[in-house]
């Protein structure tokens, strides 16, 4: 588990970046969201956004798969999050995967004013690529920490989401009706049973 190298800057405010990955029902989200408690509890303040285009269950929530629900602010693009940030020790970004590209040069921005960054987002889109501004975000970040779901096929650990419908847009928001989590060996099947098919 991943425990904070400090919670409090007392002396000096120094930011940095931790990155959440992996797959759909992995828990990205309630990683995000447990290491956002811990800073409340530090008596921290917090902000958290997300990409407007994720609407899936609720307008100003982040809200995971079981229902662990937490505020959050709908942005529009990933600049707006440098224009509505407000003193907040602690800033999470949620479903990073749709931002784009300037949410990097965002998240260093506000590791560079001291704040500690905590981004969470699908690390490969439906096609198991690279989705989005996800793999410079690694790159960038001083932690980066995978989540692993469960294959549905075969119980192994899961590092890819399965689209289950034909539908070839990257962005395809749903969950259990439209992706399932699959391990590699699964995955590549499922991919070549499509074109089949
Ligand atoms: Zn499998």
């Amino acid at each position: 588990m991943f425990l904070e190298p400090k919670l409090k800057n007392t002396t000096h405010k120094k930011g940095w970046i931790e990155v959440v990955c992996g797959s759909m029902f992995s828990g990205k989200t309630e990683e995000l969201i447990r290491r956002v408690n811990r800073s409340r509890i530090a008596n921290l303040k917090v902000e958290i956004y997300k990409p407007a285009i994720d609407t899936r269950y609720h307008d100003t929530e982040v809200v995971s798969h079981n229902s662990n629900a937490i505020e959050s602010i709908a942005v529009d693009s990933s600049l707006t999050i440098l224009l509505m940030h407000q003193n907040a020790d602690v800033v999470g970004i949620d479903e990073a995967q749709f931002f784009d590209n300037e949410i990097i040069y965002v998240c260093e921005t506000l590791a560079q004013k001291g704040v500690r960054v905590i981004v969470a987002g699908l690390d490969m889109d439906y096609l198991g690529k690279p989705f989005g501004p996800m793999p410079s975000l690694m790159a960038i970040a001083e932690y980066v920490t995978k989540v692993n779901a469960i294959c549905v096929v075969c119980g192994d650990l899961a590092t890819h989401s399965f689209r289950k419908s034909k539908s070839d847009n990257q962005v395809l928001l749903g969950e259990k009706d439209v992706y399932e989590a699959r391990c590699r060996h699964c995955f590549t099947e499922g991919m070549s049973n499509k074109t089949k098919g």
